[in-house]
């Protein structure tokens, strides 16, 4: 039987090693941590549980087709429903506007609420759908390396909807020609941050993500994301993949450039193929020990934005508040400009509290909530993180209390603060970003890892730094190529 190692069991690694362990190779699992998941990780806080990373669950139909992949059901395995209300955002002038699912509705509450037309919105959402359909086959089902998209229909689709793809413009200049008020282009310019990328620099071909929440739908996870974790490690382990926990991978070994096995502590393990879903940048540097080309190239990109959050277990509940909300800096600009050049959080920053047990009570105490509190942040740069924290601290429970109209503090029943150093720290992950490459550049979809590794045959990626990118249904889909690749190497 072909044995194959996997280096980490983040989402990536995970999709990998149950389809591959399903296909009937055999399947180890190195994982640093105690637990699976990585970024996607499980936090309890006195009677309190928290998702330490990801909240929002998108793009189902990725994680169902990976469970089919591996043998399993994921309808079966784990209770998911669609959002009515995907997210409330609160601006400073006491503007509050609920982003419904359902386009009709959202459309109507922009009207409502803010400056632009129902009409713009949908003007908008249609353009991003569009975009989505232009893009998608080739940048996240597909390869956008392969010469022979030339000669496919998703080739000529690509190339035939450059001008509507705008990749040479940027977000928030695309999102000025649909809407005049600065709150519905600040709402929409957020998207960037769902890969680690800044509105004023990063590509408007990134309005495929509005169509993702809007269109192919946002949905709420029981049990949390964890449980998604936990049913993909099952399914793995029901096909016979075995997990080694606490047990980092010091190298890859190589035989004439070609990935033959792993070393673990003192022990030498060979393997038929070896998939990292560590960090790109951590596996070339750390594990391969490499001076190649690629090497060189991951250290020059630019990582993308990272995340201060705060875990705040509230003794109260809060009506005011939903599963999503965001309180928006007022300049965001700004807010940019001092995380992606200056390197420091914003003096205003804009905040994200997601509550998981306002649809799942078994997440807190009856009389409370799980507060996950996520500010963007500059990736790690040796910032003074302590110092760093103990302002936003301050600077989040003052914006909050101040526009929900009752100081929050006193409700903090315990707390625990994750910063890009420790998220660095916990995963390898470079420079602390949260999605690997920044896609401020038009051409970071080129620039991103294959799944195949170029340099040491035997080598595959796989996660949020390699192709097709971040975020949990990317670098899921990005386990599920993987698995392919290594198929396809060693029939
Ligand atoms: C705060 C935060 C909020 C987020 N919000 C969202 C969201 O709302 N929606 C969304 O879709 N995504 C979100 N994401 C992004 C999402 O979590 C990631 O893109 C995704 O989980 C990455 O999966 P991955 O496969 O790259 O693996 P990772 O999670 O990066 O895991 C890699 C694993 O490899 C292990 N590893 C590394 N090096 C070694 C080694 N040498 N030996 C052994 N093991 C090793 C690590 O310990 C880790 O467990 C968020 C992330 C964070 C941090």
């Amino acid at each position: 039987m072909k044995k194959i190692a996997l280096i980490g069991a983040g989402f990536g690694g995970l999709a990998a090693a149950a389809i591959l362990a399903h296909r009937g190779y055999a399947v180890e699992v190195f994982e640093q941590q105690p637990t699976p998941g990585g970024k996607a990780g499980d936090l309890r806080l006195g009677g309190w549980r928290f998702d330490t990373g990801p909240s929002l669950f998108t793009m189902p139909a990725v994680f169902e087709k990976c469970f089919a992949l591996a043998g399993g059901d994921l309808n079966a395995a784990l209770s998911h429903e669609p959002m009515e209300l995907i997210t409330r955002y609160f601006w400073d002038d006491g503007t509050t506007l609920d982003a419904w699912q359902d386009p009709d509705r959202f459309a109507a509450e922009v009207e409502a609420k803010l400056g632009d037309s129902a009409a713009s919105v949908k003007r908008y959402l249609k353009r991003a759908k569009k975009i989505y359909d232009t893009t998608a086959d080739i940048f996240l089902y597909g390869n956008p390396w392969d010469p022979l998209n030339i000669f496919r229909l998703a080739g000529w689709r690509a190339l035939a909807g450059l001008p509507f793809i705008a990749p040479f413009t940027t977000m928030d200049t695309f999102h000025r020609r649909y809407f005049h008020d600065e709150r519905t282009i600040q709402l929409f310019d957020r998207y960037a941050t769902y890969t680690g990328s800044d509105p004023y620099r990063a590509p408007a071909t990134l309005a495929i993500i509005p169509h993702v929440e809007y269109a192919i739908g946002a949905r709420n996870l029981r049990g949390g994301v964890t449980a998604l974790v936990r049913a993909l490690q099952t399914l793995a382990e029901k096909n016979g993949a075995q997990f080694h926990f606490n047990t980092p991978v010091d190298r890859i070994m190589k035989k004439n450039d070609r990935a033959v096995g792993i070393v673990t502590g003192e022990e030498e393990r060979l393997f038929d193929a070896v998939v990292s879903n560590a960090d790109v940048t951590h596996t070339y540097l750390s594990l391969l020990q490499s001076e190649s080309e690629a090497a060189d190239r991951y250290q020059r990109h630019e990582p993308s934005i990272s995340g201060v959050v705060f875990y705040w277990a509230m003794r109260e509940k809060f009506p005011e508040l939903t599963v999503n909300n965001i309180f928006f800096s007022g300049d965001y600009r700004r807010e940019f400009e001092e995380i992606s050049i200056k390197h420091r959080c914003g003096f205003d920053p804009t905040v994200y509290v997601n509550i998981t047990s306002k649809f799942d009570p078994a997440d807190a105490p009856a009389d409370g909530e799980n507060w996950f509190v996520l500010i963007n942040a500059p990736y790690d740069d040796q910032q003074d993180w302590a110092l760093e924290t103990t302002r936003l601290r301050d600077t989040v429970i003052e914006k909050i209390s101040r526009r929900i109209g009752r100081n929050i503090e006193p409700a903090i029943a315990h707390e625990q603060v994750r910063t890009p150093k420790i998220l660095r720290e916990l995963t390898n992950t470079n420079h602390g970003s949260i999605y690997g490459i920044s896609s401020n550049d038009p051409m970071a979809a080129f620039r991103r890892q294959p799944v195949k590794c170029g340099d040491h045959p035997g080598l595959f990626f796989c996660g949020g730094s390699a192709h097709p990118g971040g975020g949990m249904p990317l670098a899921t889909l990005s386990g599920m190529m993987a698995a392919d690749a290594v198929t396809r190497r060693l029939k």
